[in-house]
């Protein structure tokens, strides 16, 4: 006996529309199809542990094939099977109206980036490649007779005896023409691997069971050793080094959430943001590495998994951003890391300090993007300076705090951002015993502005804004040895021997040790021109950098000057001056032939 019915169309056909879907996400009509095998498998073993199915489970799994030359795709469990009622009911009417109800949410909808990632059409998405299918199936219900139905994309179907012996059901799908690279078995593995790589019942395909059915994040870390999380980080990401370290998610309220973070090994160097290495996973099943509504920014640069059937997938982005439950998700996952990052601080402080170049990349852009975190990793954020030693922010103030503070009670810390560049400024800042600290990545140029707002009566100046003299400004001032009038001269000389807009001469009383001139780029100049570089704003015009030429008063150099005749005055200040570009690299082309001229005349004095 077989029925044939009619599927109640509200408005208009949904089989074009959903093969429309095939320019978006074609791929997921195998997740969808496996995903019900799945489920099908294991409402079983529900069943049978409640004692309400008696019979033999067996080895539960479901196989996956391919036939090149009938055409078709069959995804087959031994699961509960489905009676010819049951069919009516979950596939004619439940199945069907809940792609409806997708098709008319999306059909007008020109953006697909809106439908979050990969909403599930369910069994219908077969038609995203299936011209026809069919389904034969076995429920487990004593006496149940097999089943078949089959609906070609027009409106009617048709239910009838089928020829399954066996427990379970065949999804058949008769692909189209358009859509035979899915009979390609490379492409139906590369499909399985990403999306099924870790369901919960053995998946075969091709002879092979492709899935891992217990990974680590559905186990409780008291069973897992490191090795485990090792492995299966190298299962993920077979090309990468080692991770520093991991954190186990386990949550069961008010949400749930399960999975596994690890901090990757980061070239600070090189820092590029690696997103997308977080994968989101519902039940076991891939969902996307587009994580961006469920992790804080600063922590996508993490790797591992996460899964949690409580992410809302069936909806627009704007509605997952202000779901609660994600919110709370973030906020969960933020306070993790910020945990797990103050237990390493405190208990493992030399390990903490060896992985602190990748760690400090996280720690530091979190602290940049999110204020709740800024308060936890205050304690264990570090500060290294340029001999390697690290501190707290609260070691470094007891340290250094009474050398470094200046006269009006500011405590002044001093960086590098360039070791070998700076390197001459940064001798003269230690003769003076001040600490310099090295922020010499990407990330540390905002991170040392944020700095200097969050901390009280605190700057930032990086080594060569300034003479050492007046790096840290104190009470107490060297005596100039030159009289006013001197002072006047030696300005004028240098400002001719400058002649540049940008450049400001300053005479200043330093020890006669130091450099009888040196060029330093104000901090609030550098920070103006790194501003307008980074924000891409040019209505500034291009603003030059400005500079301070500081002339050391007690340079025995600048009485050599006083004492000399005629020309040879403005030789030697240009000389002086000469040498001070030099030691930046700010000597170039004609001023630097003029300069080597100039000194081989010298030397023939
Ligand atoms: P969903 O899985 O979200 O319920 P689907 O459209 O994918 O929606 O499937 C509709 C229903 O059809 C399922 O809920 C299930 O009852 C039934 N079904 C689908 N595939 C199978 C299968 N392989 N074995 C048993 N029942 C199935």
């Amino acid at each position: 006996m077989s029925t044939t019915g009619t599927l109640s169309i509200n408005t208009e056909n949904i089989f074009p529309i959903i093969k429309k879907f095939l320019y978006s996400d074609q791929d997921i009509f195998l997740r969808e199809l496996v995903s019900n095998a799945v489920d099908a498998t294991q409402k079983l073993q529900q069943l049978s542990s409640m004692g309400e199915y008696k019979g033999e489970l067996g080895e539960l799994k479901v196989t996956v094939s391919v036939d090149e030359s009938a055409k078709t795709i069959t995804i087959s469990d031994n699961g509960i099977g489905m009676t010819d009622a049951e069919i009516e009911k979950y596939i004619n009417q439940i199945a069907f109206s809940g792609a409806t109800e997708f098709v008319e949410k999306y059909k007008d909808k020109g953006d697909e980036s809106q439908i979050i990632g990969h909403f599930g059409l369910g069994f219908y998405s077969a038609y995203m490649v299936a011209g026809k299918v069919e389904i034969q199936t076995l429920s487990y219900q004593d006496g149940a007779k097999s089943a078949r139905w089959e609906c070609d994309g027009s409106t009617t179907y048709s239910i009838s005896e089928g020829t399954r012996e066996t427990r379970g059901t065949d999804i058949i799908l008769h692909v189209n023409e358009e859509s035979e690279e899915f009979l390609q078995k490379a492409k139906i593995q590369e499909i399985l691997n990403k999306y099924d790589k870790f369901l919960p019942i053995e998946v075969e395909f091709d002879g092979k069971v492709i899935n891992n059915t217990k990974p680590i994040w559905t186990k409780s870390p008291s069973d897992l050793k490191d090795e485990d999380y090792l492995a299966f980080y190298k299962e993920l990401y077979p090309f990468e080094p080692d991770p520093l370290f991991w954190i186990h998610l386990n949550v069961d309220y008010p949400f749930n959430l399960t999975g596994v973070l690890f901090f990757p090994q980061i070239d600070k160097n090189k820092f590029e943001v690696q997103k997308n290495k977080i994968s989101l996973y519902s039940r076991q099943v891939f969902i996307t590495d587009e994580v961006k509504d469920v992790v804080p920014e600063f922590l996508q640069l993490l790797h591992g998994v996460i899964d949690s059937p409580d992410i809302p997938l069936n909806v627009s982005r704007s509605y997952l951003q202000s779901d609660a439950n994600v919110k709370k998700i973030n906020t969960y996952i933020s306070k993790k890391v910020g945990d797990k990052l103050a237990e390493l601080f405190k208990n493992d402080r030399p390990g903490y300090e060896e992985k602190w170049d990748s760690i400090g990349v996280f720690v530091k852009y979190g602290m940049l993007t999110d204020d709740k975190f800024y308060d936890k990793a205050q304690k264990f954020c570090l500060l290294k300076n340029t001999e390697g030693a690290m501190y707290s922010f609260e070691e470094y103030q007891e340290k250094f705090k009474a050398n470094q503070t200046d006269k009006d009670d500011n405590f002044v810390m001093v960086y590098t951002s360039d070791r070998e560049a700076q390197h001459s400024f940064i001798e003269s800042a230690k003769k003076k015993d001040y600490d310099v600290l090295e922020f010499d990545t990407l990330i540390d140029s905002h991170f040392t502005g944020m700095l200097e707002q969050k901390l009280e009566k605190t700057q930032m100046k990086r080594v060569d804004s300034e003479t050492a003299e007046k790096l840290i400004e104190k009470d107490i001032k060297l005596e100039s040895v030159l009289s006013e009038k001197e002072t006047e001269k030696i300005k004028e000389l240098f400002e001719t021997a400058v002649d540049d807009k940008t450049k400001t001469v300053l005479v200043e009383a330093l020890t006669p040790e130091d450099h009888p001139v040196t060029v330093t780029v104000p901090e609030f100049s550098r920070r103006m021109k790194e501003m307008q570089m980074g924000s891409g704003m040019n209505f500034m015009g291009d603003m030059p950098l400005m500079y301070n030429v500081t002339v050391n008063a007690n340079s025995p150099v600048i009485q050599r000057i006083l004492k000399a005749k005629g020309e040879n005055r403005a030789r030697i200040s240009k000389q002086a001056y000469d040498l001070a570009l030099l030691s930046q690299n700010l000597l170039t082309g004609k001023n630097l032939a003029g300069f080597i001229a100039r000194s081989e005349a010298l030397l023939a004095d």
